[in-house]
C-alpha cells in the first residue's frame, strides 16, 4: 500500500500543471535510485532535470554507476560541481565530528570560545549570551533527545576532560551540497529528493513527503517507505544498484569517509582496497575527527565496560 499511494502520489505531483521545471536530485545512492526509477515511469512530459552534485569527495563506484543509470533509463544526469568541495569547507570551517546536531552546536560554541564546563545552563548563558540552543543541547535541556549531548553517552564527560583540540563543523554539507543545489534551483519550481523518515536522525523531525518553501516545493516520493517497502520494490523493479553497496558491502554511500559515518573505521577498510587513490586523501581531511573519535570511543568503553 506504502509503495502503491507513494507511486499515485507521484505521478499526480509530477504531471500535475503546477510545476512546469522539476528538478531531481540523485546522490547515487539506494533511496535515489528508487526516487529516479518512480520519476522516470511518471514523467509523462519529460519536465524532470537529473542533477548530482560532486562533493569533491565521491566514490569512483558511485561515478560509474551514474554511467550505468543514464544507460538503463536513457537520460542524461548532469554533474555539477560543489562551489566549496568538502576539502577546502574542512579547512575553512571545520571538520564533521559524530552527528550534524553535535557539530553545529560544537562550532556555535567554538566560535564563542567556550570553555567546555561543567555548569549549569543559568551560569553560562551569562557568559556567553549567543549560544542559546547549543547550551540548551550541552546542559541537556531539550526535549528531543537526539538534541541533546547525552544523545551520544559520555561525550559530555569525555569533552570536559579532552577539550576538542581542532576545529568542529557541519558546514561542508551546506557547501557543498546545500549551496550547489540552492543555486540550481532557482530555474525551477519542485525540487525532489529521496529521503526516508525511517532513516532516522534530523529526516525523522520532517512532518510529510510534502513542503512549499521561498519560491519552490519539495517533493520526497519515498519518504514512507519502510526498509522492506524500499527492498520490495527494488526486488519487484529489478533495481540496481552502486557498487559501493553490491561490490564493497558498505550500508551508505555519499561522501567516501564521511566521519558521520557510525563505522567509519570499516569505511576506511573499503576505501583502502577498492578506492586507494582517496585513501591517503580522507586520512588527511579527516584526520583530527577521526583520531578524536577514536578517543571518545576508547572513553566510552571503558566507562561503560571498564576497558
Ligand atoms: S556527508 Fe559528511 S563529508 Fe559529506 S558534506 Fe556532509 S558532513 Fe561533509
Amino acid at each position: 500500500m506504502t509503495i502503491a499511494d507513494a507511486f499515485v502520489k507521484a505521478y499526480s505531483v509530477i504531471n500535475s500543471p503546477k510545476y512546469e521545471k522539476i528538478l531531481v536530485s540523485i546522490s547515487g545512492g539506494a533511496d535515489s535510485d528508487v526516487v529516479l526509477d518512480i520519476c522516470s515511469r511518471c514523467d509523462r512530459d519529460q519536465k524532470c532535470t537529473y542533477v548530482w552534485i560532486d562533493t569533491g569527495l565521491e566514490y569512483q563506484a558511485t561515478k560509474n554507476h551514474l554511467d550505468d543509470l543514464e544507460k538503463i533509463y536513457g537520460i542524461k544526469i548532469l554533474r555539477v560541481r560543489a562551489k566549496m568541495p568538502v576539502p577546502v569547507s574542512c579547512k575553512k570551517y571545520g571538520q564533521p565530528f559524530i552527528s550534524k546536531t553535535a557539530s553545529e552546536y560544537i562550532y556555535r560554541l567554538q566560535l564563542n570560545n567556550f570553555e567546555w564546563e561543567d555548569k549549569p545552563y543559568d551560569e553560562l548563558i551569562k557568559r556567553y549570551p549567543n549560544c542559546k540552543s547549543a547550551l540548551m543541547w550541552w546542559c541537556n535541556l531539550n526535549k528531543a533527545a537526539r538534541l541533546n549531548i547525552s544523545y551520544n553517552k559520555w561525550l559530555k564527560e569525555f569533552m570536559i576532560l579532552n577539550p576538542i583540540p581542532f576545529k568542529v563543523s557541519n558546514m561542508c554539507c551546506q557547501k557543498a551540497k546545500k549551496d550547489a543545489v540552492h543555486d540550481l534551483l532557482k530555474g525551477y519550481d519542485l525540487n525532489i529528493y529521496g529521503v526516508r523518515k525511517a532513516e532516522g536522525g534530523a529526516r525523522s523531525s520532517i512532518p510529510s513527503c510534502f513542503s512549499v518553501k521561498d519560491g519552490y516545493s519539495e517533493y520526497r516520493p519515498v519518504f514512507w517507505y519502510s526498509n522492506l517497502d524500499k527492498k520490495e520494490y527494488c526486488d519487484a523493479c529489478d533495481i540496481c544498484h552502486s557498487d559501493c553497496y553490491t561490490e564493497y558491502g558498505l550500508k551508505r554511500t555519499g561522501c567516501c569517509g564521511c566521519p558521520f559515518g557510525r563505522d567509519f573505521e570499516y569505511e576506511l577498510k573499503v576505501v583502502r582496497k577498492y578506492e586507494p587513490k582517496f585513501y591517503k586523501a580522507i586520512n588527511n581531511i579527516f584526520k583530527d575527527s577521526y583520531d578524536y573519535t577514536r578517543k571518545y570511543r576508547e572513553f566510552a568503553n571503558k566507562m561503560n565496560y571498564g576497558i
